[in-house]
């Protein structure tokens, strides 16, 4: 039974609130969830259900909601300085953030550009890319490369480097064109091919591109490692160390988007690090910030700044937005640093990850799933489904059967996925594993 609270709670959202990723129709038959309260990995509801947040609420949350640490951190901060403009000012919070993450890079990407969301982030990386190519006398370097799947945010410029259909297409005729090359996602292995094939085969794709077009091109932007909103289609290491070399050879900027991939959500701080690569853009957003506030932010190297260093204004940055830099955004940021450090969370996602890979073996070798596949905190599945038709109901019976079962998880078509947070105990990690197979196989016999 719903108490009245809940019910209260829905039918004002419904009248009021146009949510998002939504066809709001669909919410005559699949239920909004009024969150009341979290705590850890759990989320609750009006009337004291639990669920357990498997996809950190949009792959946000790192260390859980309501984490003590940066729920002080923040409270710390908001008797002092909740925010100021960034353009004539600076701030502790904003310094000590950006220095940090530069130590994390080695000091290669050793400038940071701030904003609050991802998609305003990769606008940020396009039009850095193509002003510093101007800067430098190349203003015909204009356009820019994608890949098959990519997902790159929902804003205009975002969108054109974007290749889901279910978000692009309608916005088709607003759209800037880009070069869309082959993805190196491993699923596309031919028989006795590796993912390390699929990989070379894929740049070889890139490299005919630029052979023909690169004085015209600016930057390649990439997903390092997974190109998560396209399904979580993984690629081996080998592709970044391909486009890098590419990049370097045929002049044009590499942007990795870590948005989604970074704060060691594949298993080191950034995804780039198992390649052994940098690119020229790095950007960052989701669990920068623990998941608490919006903040985003483009990381770039000396070069590039260097090429904006000049005593006239137009040849600076032109990009302003008013809460650039936030004062508690940065402050949750910096308390979620802390917890990497103070915990050794890398090394303890390590062990994490091996027993929820064990326990979630039983889904993985299920007759009716195929390409089984993990990175770091990320494990994903294919579901093989009888009746080919019900895969466009596939995702939303998932994630209703899923809340029935005490669980957050919304399937993207018939991949289901885990994207955690860093902080499930054992009996979370069997929880998981259990009742997602139980969901599968309840939604399969559906
Ligand atoms: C989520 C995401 C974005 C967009 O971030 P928003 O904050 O939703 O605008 C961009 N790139 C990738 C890889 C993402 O996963």
């Amino acid at each position: 039974m719903k108490s009245n609270q809940q019910s209260d709670w829905v039918e004002r959202s419904l009248r009021s609130v146009w949510h998002p990723c939504t066809q709001m129709q669909h919410h005559e038959t699949v239920p909004l969830v009024p969150i009341s309260h979290g705590h850890g990995a759990w989320l609750y509801d009006a009337d004291g259900h639990r669920y357990l947040d498997a996809i950190s609420s949009w792959w946000v949350n790192l260390f859980g909601h309501t984490n003590t640490r940066i729920n002080d951190a923040l409270k710390n901060q908001l008797d002092r300085l909740e925010h100021t403009m960034l353009a004539g000012f600076t701030h502790e919070p904003v310094i000590e953030l950006s220095e940090k993450l530069s130590a994390l890079t080695g000091h290669v990407l050793g400038h940071c550009f701030y904003a609050s969301d991802g998609a305003s982030a990769v606008e940020i990386a396009l039009k850095m890319s193509f002003h510093a190519w101007r800067n430098a006398g190349q203003s015909n370097k204009q356009e820019f490369v994608c890949l098959k799947g990519s997902y790159h945010g929902e804003t205009i410029g975002a969108l054109a480097v974007t290749d889901v259909a279910i978000f692009r297409d309608a916005y088709g005729p607003l759209l800037r064109q880009s070069h869309v090359v082959a993805t190196p996602d491993a699923r596309q292995a031919r028989d006795g091919e590796s993912a390390a094939d699929v990989a070379r085969r894929a740049a070889r794709a890139l490299e005919e591109l630029l052979q023909q077009r690169a004085s015209h091109i600016a930057a390649l932007i990439v997903e390092p490692l997974v190109q998560c909103a396209t399904g979580m289609a993984m690629h081996d290491p080998l592709y970044l160390q391909a486009v890098r070399a590419l990049c370097d050879r045929y002049q044009v900027h590499l942007i990795a988007d870590e948005i989604a991939v970074g704060c060691g959500r594949t298993g080191t701080f950034f995804a780039c690090e198992q390649a052994g690569i940098w690119p020229d853009f790095l950007c960052l957003s989701k669990g920068i910030s623990g998941g608490y506030l919006p903040l985003s932010l483009v990381m770039t190297r000396d070069e590039v700044y260097q090429a904006f260093y000049h005593a006239d204004v137009t040849r600076g940055f032109l990009h302003s937005h008013s809460y650039t830099g936030n004062v508690l955004a940065c402050r949750a940021a910096l308390a979620t640093l802390a917890i990497f450090e103070e915990d050794d969370v890398l090394n303890r996602n390590r062990a994490l990850a091996q027993r929820l890979t064990q326990a979630l073996a039983p889904l993985a070798t299920h007759r009716q799933v195929r390409h089984s596949r993990q990175r770091g905190m990320i494990w994903a599945f294919d579901a093989v489904l009888d009746d080919p038709a019900a895969a466009s109901t596939f995702s939303r019976c998932f994630f209703t059967a899923a809340l029935a079962h005490e669980l957050l998880l919304r399937p993207i078509g018939c991949t289901i996925y885990l994207m955690p947070p860093y902080i499930l105990n054992d009996n979370e990690v069997d929880h998981l594993a259990a009742r997602t197979l139980a969901v599968f196989e309840q939604v399969l016999r559906a």
